[in-house]
């Protein structure tokens, strides 16, 4: 018997690079998995149905790399550059914030994620314990970081996150897991990222940071270090573990090598990297170099949206207009960023594909629109023309969690009264009051 049988849907899998469709498939779930795909399967075993005509199945979106709650800030820090946006916006904003602040910053990030067809997040943030909360509650699958700061507190946020991972590493039926999130070798000092990959061997989990955003970042790393960024953390040893860097826009042909020889995964976050004027990862010489490379919004007060596919194809124009050449990143590779690629980073085998034995996350698209007709490539309709409001069905874990774009498990109404409540409060600035400092760096090249 199966708990749910969504019939008649275009099937689209990604195999070696290629988008594939099955037309007109069932697909049937039982328990958290996708236990057939075919034709015409009995409506007599399945529990539930739901009409996917006209509609197609894709794997649920991933997202390597965001700051869901930072939803709040969305549009307080326009056209500045990245220090201005640290130290004059979001840094001392972000002391404003209450856990409580940082779960209806969550809840109303996942509401948007769900809505543009997004079915698991990596995310970095502090009061993580809040954001565990929203994903609990939700039906979100994630993979969360506390953000670690090196200062005098040191050993106080290290005990922390250890308990935060120990709390909820496999939480809600393993739809959380925990890794540790050191914020970046500029705010970190190289000791204190010792003790960080060192409490994440212990603890059998990966690490998450931001890592080379800049060309300053990198200049002031080999000031302070005679090492750029990617060979500093490569020696204190965080690339033992299972490792998500962001952004990696400034990288050398040996720091390349060295992220593929420690399988560390990029997550590139083009929107972010655009806005702010900082550089965008050389990803097909990353690819060709055996990097996995992944696709993530970053937060919602550089990118304004958590919209996975936006940031997919900005990332294909990108890469297409960097190489001068039409053939860089094509549709299937650039669709591998958002799911295969993204399962691959986050180290969470059975999801991002739309296969038997999988996690049943997908999401029904409806293709009937006028910006997507005539449908005569649905794997370019869905990256190139299609918008979240396209999503009309959201699955994960087996659980429907938007049905006719209604969202399931979120009060979207509340969610908006609590986070407008909050704004006047959360948006005062006392610039003397940071989450960190963002260090004055040589221009750069
Ligand atoms: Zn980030």
């Amino acid at each position: 018997m199966y708990d749910l049988l969504i019939q008649r849907v275009d099937v689209l899998q990604i195999a070696n690079g290629a988008p594939v469709i099955l037309p007109q498939h069932d697909i049937a779930i039982a328990g958290q998995r996708i236990v057939a795909i075919a034709p015409a399967i009995s409506a007599g075993l399945a529990r539930e149905t739901l009409d996917g005509a006209g509609q197609l199945a894709i794997p649920g979106l991933i997202n390597s790399h965001a700051h869901i709650a930072m939803s709040l800030f969305r549009g307080v820090a326009e056209d500045v550059p990245i220090e201005e946006w640290f130290n004059g916006f979001i840094w001392p904003l972000e002391t404003n914030l209450t856990p409580e602040d940082v779960y209806w910053g969550a809840l109303l990030g996942i509401a948007e994620m769900i809505e543009a067809g997004v079915t698991c997040v990596a995310d970095h943030y502090f009061a993580a314990d809040a954001i565990a909360q929203a994903v609990q509650e939700s039906g979100m699958r994630a993979l969360l970081a506390w953000t670690l700061f090196s200062g005098a507190d040191e050993h106080d946020q290290l005990a922390r996150a250890r308990q935060f991972t120990e709390q909820w590493h496999g939480a809600a039926g393993d739809r959380i897991r925990v890794w540790m999130g050191p914020h970046a070798p500029y705010t970190c000092t190289p000791s204190f990222l010792r003790r960080v990959g060192q409490t994440a061997r212990e603890l059998g989990v990966g690490i998450h940071i931001h890592l080379a955003e800049t060309a300053g970042q990198v200049a002031q790393s080999m000031a302070a270090h005679g090492q750029s960024p990617v060979q500093l953390v490569r020696d204190t040893g965080l690339f033992e573990v299972p490792a998500i860097a962001a952004h990696v826009a400034h990288v050398a042909p040996e720091d390349i090598a060295t992220l593929a020889a420690h399988g560390v995964a990029v997550a590139v976050t083009p929107k972010t990297e655009m806005k702010l004027g900082i550089g965008v990862a050389p990803v097909t010489a990353m690819r060709a170099a055996g990097v996995t490379v992944a696709i993530g919004s970053d937060g919602a007060a550089s990118n304004n949206t958590y919209d996975v596919l936006e940031s997919a194809r900005l990332l294909a124009l990108l890469e297409k207009l960097r190489n001068s050449d039409a053939r860089a990143l094509p549709i299937g590779a650039t669709l591998e960023l958002a799911t295969t690629a993204g399962a691959r980073a986050l180290r969470w085998d059975d999801i991002g594909v739309l296969q038997v034995g999988a996690r049943a996350d997908l999401a029904l698209v409806h293709c009937a629109t006028a910006h997507t007709q005539p449908l005569h490539d649905p794997a370019a309709a869905l990256l190139y023309s299609s918008q979240p409001a396209d999503v009309s069905t959201v699955i994960i874990d087996g659980r429907i969690v938007m049905r006719d774009r209604v969202l399931l498990t979120i009060d979207k109404s509340r969610v908006l009264r609590e986070v407008t409540a909050r704004i006047e409060r959360l948006t005062q600035r006392q610039t003397e009051q940071r989450m960190a400092v963002y260090p004055e760096l040589a221009a750069g090249e």
